[in-house]
């Protein structure tokens, strides 16, 4: 289904505990937790599974809610899908190589932009500063 599969026991093996329950198994980390949020550096956050740019830094802002937040994905390399989990559906994203879970987006970003706002775990991610 994605260009990168691996089994779940693969999956456990290569990643943190973090990046395995954000990334295979759809968790949210805590608010404020991740280093990531507070970084404004221009650079590329990748996917912390698979490597694959997601998103870049020129498009992050802070949104106050305390995940990293970008106004808009790297092409398509950002699938979207449905989720019940807390009884109405949200837009799901994930990566579109690996399958693994990123955040969600919502329609209430910056206006002077794209006006989406996509809440992403830091966990999710691994930020490549521009040289
Ligand atoms: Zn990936």
């Amino acid at each position: 289904m994605y260009p990168i599969t691996k089994s779940d026991a693969e999956w456990k093996a290569e990643l943190s505990d973090e990046q395995y329950y954000v990334l295979r198994k759809a968790g949210t980390e805590r608010p404020f937790s991740s280093p990531l949020n507070k970084i404004y550096e221009p650079g590329t956050y990748v996917c912390a599974a698979c490597n694959t740019p997601l998103f870049e830094g020129k498009y992050k802002f802070d949104s106050g809610t305390g995940w990293p937040s970008f106004d808009r994905t790297i092409g398509d390399n950002v699938e979207y899908d449905v989720d019940y989990n807390l009884g109405y559906g949200r837009n799901e994203e994930h990566c579109a190589t690996c399958g693994g879970h990123l955040g969600h987006v919502f329609d209430d970003g910056p206006r002077e932009t794209t006006g989406k706002r996509h809440c992403i775990n830091g966990d999710a991610l691994i930020f490549e500063p521009k040289e």
